[in-house]
C-alpha cells in the first residue's frame, strides 16, 4: 500500500468520524472528500448523511424522552449491531447508553497498527484481576474499550470465524439455532470480503474484510515455518475446521483503516429519527418492578437520570459490565448479594460465574540479523493451530505471529519478530463479584488463569511449538541465530510462563445462555434473563464456551442473532395482537 493511499484513508476516516460527530461541518467534509478524489455523487451522499446524523443526534440529545421502546446499555461491539437492527423499524424508539466518549476521529482508533496504544489509555476501562495464583500472584490488566464501538474500536482487527466444533458446543448449550450450520448465513451476512474467496465468504455485509494489498516479506515465511512443523496452509475463514496455518483477515476498508461495529453499524443509523445515542452516560442500575425490567438508571454529567423501556432493556456492556449491572440490581446468586448488602430480586446463581478467556504468552521475540521492512497493516500476518486436546474438540493452541517486535522492551520495532502461543479452549473457569455497593467501585475479577493441568500443558506445549516455528529454517535468512530457552527464559520455561502469561483480551461467559436457570443466566431461545421480563443480554457475556478464535466475530454473531430474536418477538406479538 502506498503511503499516499494510507494517508488518504487515514484522513477520510478521521474526517468522516468528525463529520458524524458534528465536529466539522458538511461543507468542510464535502470539500475534503472531493479533494481526496471521490466522485461528486458519492461525496455529496456521504456528506449529507454525516450532516444529517450529527444534526439529528444533537436534536435527540437536547430533547431526551423519559421512555423509549428499547434501551441498549453499552454502545460497544454488540450494542452498535443492536442499535442498527432495532432502529431499522421506524415505528420503535431506541436509546443507546454508552459510558465512553464518541470521538472516533483519532489515529489510535482508525489506524489498526496503533491498537495497542489504547491499552491503559482514557479509552480503556483499565480493569485488573485479583492476584493470580498460577501467575506468581500477579494481577493482570484486562483492557476493554470505553468508547463508542467498545472493544471493537480498539481491538487488533483480527477477523476469524472459528471452527464448526466451537459452535457445536453452543448448540449443545442452547439448541440448534446456535450451531455452525444455522450461523453460517450470519457469518456471511456480516462481512463484505474483498479477496478471491469461495462461497463461504460474504460479499455484501456491513464490515469490509480483507488482507493488506502488499505482503510483508516475513508473512509467507511464517506460513512456511508452520508448514515445516507439519501444518498445512489453509484458508482460515473458509474451512469448517481450523486444522492448519493461514493468513489472518482484518476488518479494515480498502485503504487499510479500521471498520469496527461503530463505523459499520452505528454511524449509518445515526440519522434515523428513532435512534438516540447518549455518550458518557453510565448505567448504574436497572429499574425492576416485580419480575419485569422497566428501565435503567444512569449517571450523565454527574446527574442521575432514569429512562423507561416500554419493551426491552438489552444489556451489551460486555463480559464485565453486564454482570456488574445485574448484581448491582439484585439479580445474581442470593448469598453473594446478601454478602454485599443488596436485596436479592432474582436468585440466579450463574451470574458472574464461568468467566474464561484465552491465555496469551508474550515475551518471545526472535531477533533479526538486519532491520526488517516496516510493519504492514496491524502487523499480525498469520496464525497456526495445534492441539493437546482430543480431536473431537477444536484445536486448543494458537500460535499468533507479528512481523515486528510487538511489545518488546528490548528490541526496536524492526529488530525482531514474534511467535506467541495462546490457550484457545481453556478449561479453567473464574468469576466476578461486586467489591461493594458503589457502582463506580471496580469489580472483583478472578479469571483463575491456568488453574487446570490441561491449560498449563497446552501453554507449555504451545511454547515449545512457538520456538520450533520461530526457529524454523524458512526464517533463517532473517533470524539472528537460533533462539534457545535460556536466551529468553533464564529461570526456566515454567517460571517464564508464570511471569509472562496474560490475557488475550477475550473475556466471555459471565452471563451464559443455556436451557435452565440453574446453570445459565439467559434463556438461549430468546436471550431473556431467566425470571425477569423485558431484560435481555446480547454481548460476550452470554457465550457459554469460548470459541477457538479471537472473539470479535463471535460477539457480532451473538448480537445479530439477538437482533433477529428480538425483532422476531415483536413481529410475533404484532401478528398475535
Ligand atoms: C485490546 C483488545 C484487542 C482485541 N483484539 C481482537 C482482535 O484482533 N480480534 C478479535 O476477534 N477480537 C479482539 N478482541 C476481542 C473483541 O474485540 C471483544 O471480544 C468484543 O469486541 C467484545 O464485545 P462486547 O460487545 O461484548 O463488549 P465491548 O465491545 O467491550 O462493549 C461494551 C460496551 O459497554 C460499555 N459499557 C460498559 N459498562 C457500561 C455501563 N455501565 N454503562 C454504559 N456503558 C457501559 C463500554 O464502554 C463498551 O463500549 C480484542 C479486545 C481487546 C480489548
Amino acid at each position: 500500500m502506498t503511503m499516499d493511499k494510507y494517508r488518504r484513508g487515514e484522513l477520510l476516516n478521521a474526517l468522516s468520524a468528525a463529520a458524524y460527530a458534528g465536529r466539522i461541518d458538511r461543507r468542510t467534509f464535502l470539500d475534503a472528500l472531493l479533494k481526496a478524489g471521490m466522485t461528486v455523487a458519492a461525496a455529496v451522499a456521504w456528506a449529507n448523511e454525516a450532516a444529517a446524523a450529527s444534526a439529528n443526534q444533537a436534536r435527540r440529545r437536547a430533547a431526551l424522552h423519559a421512555h423509549y421502546d428499547y434501551i441498549i446499555v453499552g454502545g460497544g461491539t454488540a450494542g452498535c449491531v443492536l442499535a442498527n437492527r432495532l432502529s431499522a423499524d421506524p415505528s420503535v424508539s431506541v436509546l443507546v447508553i454508552e459510558a465512553g466518549p464518541g470521538n472516533l476521529d483519532q489515529p489510535r482508533i482508525t489506524d489498526p497498527f496503533l491498537w495497542a496504544t489504547n491499552i491503559g489509555s482514557d479509552l480503556d476501562w483499565r480493569r485488573v484481576t485479583v492476584p493470580q495464583d498460577r501467575l506468581d500472584n500477579r494481577s493482570v490488566s484486562l483492557p476493554g474499550g470505553r468508547v463508542v464501538g467498545g472493544s471493537s474500536s480498539i481491538n487488533a482487527t483480527m477477523w476469524l470465524r472459528g471452527d464448526e466444533r466451537d459452535y457445536g458446543v453452543w448448540a449443545e448449550a442452547g439448541g440448534p439455532s446456535w450451531g455452525f450450520a444455522a450461523l453460517q448465513r450470519t457469518f456471511k451476512q456480516i462481512e463484505s470480503y474483498r479477496g478471491p474467496g469461495g462461497p463461504a465468504r460474504g460479499r455484501h455485509g456491513p464490515i469490509p474484510v480483507g488482507r493488506p494489498p502488499a505482503q510483508h516479506v516475513l508473512s509467507p515465511l511464517l506460513i512456511q515455518a508452520a508448514e515445516e512443523i507439519g501444518l498445512r496452509h489453509i484458508e482460515l475463514n473458509e474451512r469448517r475446521r481450523l486444522d492448519g496455518t493461514g493468513y489472518v483477515d482484518e476488518n479494515v476498508n480498502a485503504e487499510g483503516r479500521r471498520v469496527g461495529a461503530a463505523q459499520a453499524y452505528l454511524q449509518p443509523a445515526l440519522a434515523r429519527p428513532n435512534l438516540t445515542l447518549l455518550t458518557q452516560a453510565e448505567a448504574v442500575g436497572l429499574l425492576l418492578a416485580r419480575k419485569r425490567c422497566r428501565g435503567v438508571t444512569t449517571v450523565h454529567d454527574s446527574h442521575r437520570r432514569e429512562f423507561g423501556a416500554a419493551r426491552d432493556v438489552v444489556l451489551c456492556a460486555g463480559a464485565f459490565g453486564t454482570p456488574k449491572l445485574l448484581l448491582l440490581s439484585g439479580i445474581g446468586p442470593a448469598d453473594e448479594l446478601r454478602r454485599v448488602g443488596i436485596h436479592c430480586r432474582q436468585n440466579l446463581s450463574a451470574v458472574g460465574q464461568n468467566l474464561h478467556d484465552h491465555v496469551l504468552l508474550g515475551g518471545l521475540h526472535f531477533p533479526t540479523s538486519r532491520e526488517l521492512p516496516p510493519p504492514i497493516a496491524n502487523g499480525i500476518p498469520t496464525v497456526a493451530y495445534l492441539r493437546t486436546n482430543p480431536p473431537r474438540e477444536p484445536p486448543n493452541v494458537q500460535l499468533v505471529t507479528a512481523h515486528f517486535a510487538f511489545a518488546s522492551t528490548v528490541y526496536d520495532v524492526r529488530e525482531a519478530y514474534v511467535v506467541w502461543p495462546a490457550v484457545m479452549k481453556p478449561t479453567s473457569r473464574g468469576r466476578v463479584r461486586l467489591a461493594g455497593l458503589d457502582p463506580r467501585a471496580p469489580l472483583w475479577i478472578d479469571p483463575n488463569y491456568l488453574e487446570t493441568i490441561a491449560d498449563r500443558t497446552a501453554l507449555r506445549e504451545g511454547l515449545a511449538w512457538a520456538l520450533e516455528v520461530g526457529n524454523a529454517r524458512a526464517l533463517s535468512g532473517w533470524r539472528r541465530g537460533v533462539l534457545r530457552p535460556r536466551d529468553f527464559a533464564p529461570d526456566g520455561l515454567e517460571a517464564f510462563i508464570r511471569q509472562r502469561a496474560s490475557t488475550y483480551f477475550h473475556y466471555v461467559g459471565t452471563c451464559a445462555f443455556g436451557r435452565d436457570p440453574e446453570h445459565s443466566v439467559v434463556d438461549a431461545r430468546d436471550l431473556q434473563v431467566w425470571g425477569v421480563d423485558g431484560l435481555r443480554i446480547a454481548d460476550a457475556s452470554v457465550i457459554p464456551e469460548i470459541p477457538s478464535v479471537n472473539t470479535h466475530v463471535p460477539v457480532l454473531i451473538v448480537a445479530e442473532q439477538a437482533a433477529k430474536l428480538i425483532v422476531g418477538t415483536r413481529q410475533h406479538a404484532a401478528a398475535a395482537g
